[in-house]
């Protein structure tokens, strides 16, 4: 993991949305976005009173918290709509809100009430944040980064967890579909491990934190449409 007492700050000046915020990865994110300089980083999530205490840990002039249900369109429009309005633009949207849960199916014992809540979150917000948010930055001019958070579990398959490796196949698609829309905003797809998936690899918040701050920064211009693996080398490739 980077130091980031010796690094050159990567984001000086930048306003960012970090959807999942509160916690994992997208709160090890808004702490690294933070220490890179960020002019302002909004953490949406559902989990109210843990978003409040992650943005008062990073201060208030820096950091808010908004309450954001990313599987409502409104509240996904309304979040951007306010950043824009109290920051002046929108520089980098971290699309990373999502759930996997406990249901161990495979296709042929799928549950579609989960599947349909986990698609929610998993697709259609994310869909819906990237939306938005590519909207405010054509809208502003500006040439801005979404990052959405995929798995390593994006390109590969197992014969449980079905529709949770489907969801994260389509946030590939959803990359994919974004890029050959608005050349001008960069979409990136970023696969992950996190601990405890794996024996041999533990892939910690902040491993990912580093990466997502690399595709955000300016350093990473040319860079789109690309799957970037942060994974300790647990798929081979
Ligand atoms: P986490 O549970 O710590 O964080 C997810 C956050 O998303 C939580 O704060 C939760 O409240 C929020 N959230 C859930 N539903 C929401 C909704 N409807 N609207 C807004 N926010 C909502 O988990 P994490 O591991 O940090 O996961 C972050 C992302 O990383 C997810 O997309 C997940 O699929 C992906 N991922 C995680 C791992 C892993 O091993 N942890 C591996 C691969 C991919």
């Amino acid at each position: 993991m980077a130091d980031h007492t010796s690094f050159k700050k990567k984001l000086e000046g930048k306003v960012a949305i970090i959807t999942g915020g509160a916690s994992g990865i997208g709160e090890a994110t808004a702490r690294h976005f933070a220490n890179h300089g960020a002019r302002a980083v909004v953490i949406a999530d559902i989990q109210d009173e843990k978003g409040q205490l992650v943005a008062a840990s990073i201060g208030v002039h820096r950091c808010n918290y908004i309450h954001c249900d990313v599987t409502d369109e409104h509240q996904v429009k309304s979040l951007v709509d306010s950043t824009v309005r109290t920051y002046g633009r929108l520089d980098i949207m971290f699309s990373n809100a999502g759930i996997f849960h406990s249901l161990d199916q495979s296709i042929l014992d799928l549950d579609f009430c989960a599947f349909d809540r986990l698609f929610a979150i998993n697709v259609r917000g994310m869909a819906a944040c990237v939306k938005h948010a590519a909207l405010a930055m054509v809208e502003g001019g500006v040439r801005g980064s979404i990052v959405c958070t995929a798995s390593v579990v994006s390109t590969m398959a197992t014969p449980n967890h079905a529709d949770y490796i489907m969801s994260k196949h389509a946030v590939l698609g959803l990359v994919s579909v974004s890029q050959c829309t608005t050349r001008r905003v960069r979409y990136t797809g970023q696969l992950c491990v996190a601990g405890g998936h794996c024996d041999a690899v533990v892939v910690q918040c902040a491993h990912v934190a580093d990466a997502v701050v690399f595709l955000a920064c300016d350093e990473s211009e040319f860079i789109t449409g690309h799957n970037l693996a942060v994974d300790g080398g647990y798929q081979p490739r």
